[in-house]
């Protein structure tokens, strides 16, 4: 069986503790590889590595072109590597290989996209200010943050380290990465391809190993400069109490339950492409899935009719099979979570339209029949909480001012969609939605070039775009005194 590795100072090696946990797959519940368990003295020589790594300025101190050469040498190798990565990705988390391979190719592109704005950076001169007094100048100059410590969940395995990854380096930051124990071989293989690529030691390091031992110690690490996290609000806390004792900058990319308004006017199939998009897309494993829908009544049954006869046609199996649209749960534990949730939905007045348990021809691996509730209580939990599992609610609403009421009830504000024939409203409902993302006559696509973060519980900062680049860097002002005379405060100012 395959045993990973962790990645420290350039070397691949075995963690100090020598323990290593098995890596399942979920669609036949058979362990498949081991992964290097590591601990906080793993996290410790990792997070030094990478101090001296900034510190000596091989990196932080190279130009941005010099970067983006090897940062594109990254997105080559990914690419290289596209279908073995997705491959792994697949056997790890369960997803269906289309979606796997979409992940690799937008991981790659993400190495370019912030290549080319380190290189873009590398040709800015420093902003000159005038501060009002002709004595003195001042220029604002951006420095790389330093060490950033990154820590990230299991939905989208490879693709949230490397959010984190590509713009950091690209930044001249120094990293230690440690993704989520339910699925780490995908990030082992971006620590091969980055080894590959010439990145010099010490800049991209990885330790694998669970929350509470490994994360937990990179959370808690002096020596880190920023913690960039991705993951439940509960965990997301516990990162911010401990950037809050060391006085650290944090990026929090936490979780939602984000609403999909949808009007009367606009054609069903379209609505219902997008819906079951909005939530079966990677299993409902998505942080911005659109779980909560709201229908304008005119249109809800007949709505409701076509999304559940669409949502029973869904081919549930096996990652690796051919046609599958909906592959298994991540892990037991997601498994029996989101099934008791469904169970906690069923004791509630909301109408169960579909699914609700396993699918009877699978008797192995982690799977679950999409589930559908309608005309749910707003105050029950699975209306409320996050399931984070192929699990949606749908209720009917009567007014726009109703649907955006409904629509903003919630803790959370990562994502929001709305879709009507009639654009002005769209664009009148989008400004008055309270989340980070919004989403016109679709749900879900994203891309690289344009922010992503959430409002309110959702999380702090924002990943991708150039606020995604902006975050990795230090501003600092140099003001310098350009004058003849004595500055004349204590001195009399002389000729
Ligand atoms: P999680 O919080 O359980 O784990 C996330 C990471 O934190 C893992 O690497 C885990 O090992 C680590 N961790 C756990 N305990 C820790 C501790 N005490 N100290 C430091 N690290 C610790 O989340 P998850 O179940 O892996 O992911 C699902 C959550 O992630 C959902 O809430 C989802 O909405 C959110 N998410 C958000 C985004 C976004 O962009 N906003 C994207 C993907 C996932």
């Amino acid at each position: 069986m395959q045993r990973t590795s962790l990645y420290i100072d350039g070397k691949f090696g075995a963690p100090e503790n020598r323990n290593y946990f098995p890596a399942v797959n979920p669609a036949t519940e058979e362990p498949f590889a081991e992964v290097a368990a590591g601990q906080a003295p793993d996290i410790d020589r990792a997070v030094r590595a990478a101090r001296r790594a900034f510190d000596s300025g091989d990196w932080s101190g190279l130009d941005g072109r010099q970067r983006a050469d090897m940062l594109r040498r990254v997105a080559q190798g990914i690419r290289t590597r596209q279908k073995e990565i997705a491959l792994l990705e697949t056997r790890d988390n369960g997803k269906p290989i289309p979606e796997a391979e979409w992940d690799v190719g937008d991981a790659a592109f993400c190495f370019d996209y912030y290549a080319d704005l380190a290189e873009e950076q590398a040709g800015r001169s420093p902003e000159e200010v005038d501060v009002g007094d002709p004595r003195f100048q001042a220029r604002i100059l951006r420095e790389p943050l330093g060490v950033v410590g990154a820590i990230t969940p299991w939905n989208f395995p490879l693709l949230m380290a490397v959010w984190k990854a590509a713009p950091a380096l690209a930044a001249g930051c120094t990293i230690v990465l440690k993704p989520s124990e339910l699925c780490s071989l995908s990030c082992h293989l971006l620590a091969e391809v980055i080894d590959a690529a010439g990145v010099p030691p010490g800049v991209f390091n990885l330790i694998t190993g669970t929350g509470p031992e490994a994360g937990q110690a990179l959370a808690d690490h002096p020596l880190v400069d920023k913690m960039a996290f991705t993951g439940s609000v509960t965990t997301g806390r516990k990162v911010m109490q401990a950037a809050s004792a060391g006085i650290r900058t944090v990026s929090l990319e936490l979780g939602g339950k984000s609403p999909f308004v949808i009007f009367e006017d606009c054609d069903i199939d379209k609505a219902v492409e997008w819906i079951l998009f909005g939530i079966f897309w990677n299993k409902g494993e998505v942080c911005s899935a659109t779980s909560r829908v709201l229908v304008q009544r005119g249109i809800f049954e007949r709505l409701l009719d076509r999304l559940r006869s669409a949502t029973e046609a869904i081919e549930i199996g096996s990652g690796e099979a051919p046609g599958v649209k909906l592959g298994p749960l991540v892990s037991k534990g997601q498994y029996d979570k989101v099934l008791g949730t469904i169970e906690t939905g069923k004791l509630t007045a909301a109408r169960l339209v579909t699914g609700g348990g396993r699918p009877a021809n699978l008797d192995r691996g982690y799977f679950l029949n999409p589930t559908i509730f309608a005309d749910v209580p707003t105050d029950s939990e699975i209306w409320r909480e996050e399931i984070f599992g192929p699990v949606l609610c749908i209720n009917a609403f009567d007014t726009e001012q109703q649907a955006l009421d409904l629509a903003n009830d919630s803790k959370y504000g990562l994502a929001a969609a709305v879709m009507s024939d009639d654009l002005e409203r769209c664009e009148r409902v989008a400004a008055k939605l309270r989340a980070g993302i919004i989403w016109v006559n679709c749900s879900q696509p994203t891309f690289t070039q344009v922010p992503w973060g959430g409002y309110k519980m959702s999380g702090i900062g924002r990943e991708l775009g150039r606020a995604g680049f902006d975050a990795y860097f230090e501003t600092k002002q140099v003001t310098r005194f350009d004058h003849n005379e004595c500055w004349g405060w204590y001195l009399d100012a002389q000729e």
